[in-house]
């Protein structure tokens, strides 16, 4: 018999959930984190301004009512610090460290067909044995690094985004260089801007942004929430992403332009993110999306004020939404800025490094800090990391060589035993991942229990079901407009990454269906091997 029934690898928000309900179920579970503190992104992403874009009251556990009225949000959105603290609150609250063990990078997974049983290998060596691997990597934690020449010869402070020290990092009087307008740059330049003698921003691609709508959360909000979470959380478990917000049913273009263009004007005040969902066809069709793009066009030429900049930061090159649209407090206006400039990297592509900064379009830039903020190998860049082997010796990277290929976004053939958390071909990044995570660590608790219940040892994917089920994932990217532009959705955007669409677009309610059909029949789509005499699974309550 293993040691563990489940070793679930990574001690962020999907592990950390996943501990909590599978120990309730009296599973024998240990948490392996590569780092020195729990958290997962959130305990890396700690440049300055970092603030998660969906709304604090539903980018939280639901699994405790107690948890739900005891926690008192600050904000609307919730800053990289609060969310940390609730992460550290949840993990003392129910006893979670002790089932955690930091420091500890898994390099290795090997399936042994025998035994039925995953042995993990950490970095330094160490080892454990489980029956069931449980992947709880992120979606968005494998940072993704330019390789410009001469990059290494830079001579001053060099910070990832996604690896930001713990130590304080002070801007003052330094000329900071920003590379990349994604999420991360487009939050931390104003904070920096603040501080910093000149910030040159490096942008490559102009994106849609929507004002954030932060504000502090009343006792009154909060106490209106509280007297009724269930509600919400049935909401924003129905709504298409997990975000609580139902588009108007009517299609875009249907409705007159002075009334589509009210409509956009109210949800882009309150909205922040869930202004994509205006109407439902925002993301499927290309007359609705462009309206939604030129309307949100006009809105950054009025932020931006002068014509010029405007220029370089319309975007231009894909529609709203087909790439992950940001959220933001005040970027544009910190534009305006004496102390900021912004740089088209894609008019004056940067050339090289020096040891004193960059050369843009023939230009030298002298910098004393550069930030990489420059995105992930999204969604399996963090799954392909450590080596997984499975059946007959077959790696996790060769099987998906040609991109990710799933039953149902949870396991993969030829890899029995292993699941994975909010990974690829589930609603995943598409999604609220709050939402997805709680509804995978839910399913994988009910599955586990009911393999202990049968007696069964060993459970895979079925080739011919995860053919079907990714092929889904494709027919439904392919009914939307996501295809249309490289993203981190599809791969397109890092060399070499097969291009293939990843996330389920279907939404987390659709997916919650299948999940639960599933289930129903049987765990259908999945090869089931009843237990030999000394491979039954653990009870350690
Ligand atoms: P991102 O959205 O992928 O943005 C990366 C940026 O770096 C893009 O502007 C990209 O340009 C640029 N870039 C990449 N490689 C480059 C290179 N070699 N040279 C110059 N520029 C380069 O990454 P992110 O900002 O870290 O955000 C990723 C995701 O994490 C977000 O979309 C979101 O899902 C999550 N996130 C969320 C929050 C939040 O909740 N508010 C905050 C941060 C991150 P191209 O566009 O041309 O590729």
């Amino acid at each position: 018999m293993p040691e563990l029934d489940v070793v679930i690898v990574g001690a962020g928000l999907a592990g950390l959930r996943s501990l909590w309900s599978l120990r309730r179920a009296g599973f024998r579970v240990q948490v392996l984190e590569a780092s020195d503190e729990i958290g997962g992104v959130w305990n890396h992403n700690r440049y300055p301004g970092a603030r998660c874009d969906v709304e604090s009251y539903d980018y939280s556990y639901s699994f405790s009512p107690e948890l739900e009225q005891e926690w008192r949000w600050s904000e609307r959105y919730p800053t990289q610090p609060e969310i940390l603290r609730y992460i550290n609150h949840v993990a003392d609250r129910f006893d979670l460290r002790r089932n955690v063990t930091l420091n500890t990078r898994v390099s290795e997974a090997r399936y042994d067909e025998g035994t039925c049983q995953w042995a993990v290998t950490a970095e330094d060596g160490r080892r454990w044995t489980a029956r069931f691997l449980l992947l709880c990597l992120g979606q968005l934690a494998a940072p993704k690094l330019p390789d410009y020449p001469g990059q290494a010869d830079f001579a001053g402070e060099v910070i990832t985004s996604a690896m930001w020290p713990k130590r304080p990092v002070s801007f003052a009087g330094k000329r900071v260089g920003i590379i990349g307008t994604g999420s991360s740059g487009m939050q931390m330049t104003p904070v920096i801007a603040e501080t910093a003698a000149q910030v040159t921003v490096f942008q490559r691609t102009a994106n849609y942004s929507v004002p954030a709508a932060n504000a502090p959360l009343t006792d009154d909000e909060d106490r209106a929430v509280k007297a009724d979470y269930a509600a919400r959380r049935e909401l924003t478990r129905n709504s298409p992403t997990g975000l609580g917000f139902v588009p108007e049913g009517k299609r875009a273009l249907d409705v007159p332009e002075a009334e589509r263009n009210a409509a956009f004007e109210r949800n882009y005040h309150r909205l922040g993110f869930g202004f994509a969902l205006t109407y439902a066809d925002i993301l499927l069709d290309a007359g609705a999306n462009r309206a939604a793009s030129d309307f949100l066009r006009a809105k950054i030429a009025e932020r931006v004020g002068d014509p010029a900049l405007a220029a370089k930061v319309l975007p231009t090159t894909h529609g709203f939404g087909t790439r992950r649209p940001t959220v933001d407090s005040g970027y544009f206006e910190a534009l305006r800025r004496p102390n900021v400039e912004l740089v088209d990297i894609r008019a004056t592509p940067i050339e090289r490094f020096d040891a004193q900064g960059v050369v843009t379009g023939g230009q030298h830039r002298d910098l004393d800090m550069v930030i990489f903020a420059t995105g992930f190998d999204a969604v399996t860049g963090s799954l392909l990391k450590p080596l997984i082997v499975g059946r007959g010796g077959l790696t996790l990277r060769q099987k998906w060589a040609q991109g990710p290929v799933t039953q149902l976004g949870v396991a993969t053939a030829g890899f029995p035993n292993m699941f994975m958390v909010a990974g690829p071909g589930s609603p995943s990044v598409l999604s609220n991942v709050m939402v997805s995570i709680e509804e995978h660590a839910e399913w994988f608790t009910g599955l586990f229990s009911a393999l202990r219940d049968g007696g069964i040892a060993e459970i895979e994917a079925m080739p011919e079901a995860e053919a079907e089920w990714t092929a889904h994932v494709q027919e439904k990217a392919a009914q939307t407009l996501y295809m249309t532009a490289d993203s981190f959705y599809n791969g397109g955007e890092v060399a070499g990454k097969p291009r293939v669409f990843m996330p389920y677009s279907g939404g987390v309610r659709a997916y919650r269906r299948k999940l639960i059909e599933c289930a129903e029949r049987g765990y259908a789509g999945f090869t089931l091997v009843a237990a030999p005499a000394t491979a039954e699974v653990g009870d350690g309550r």
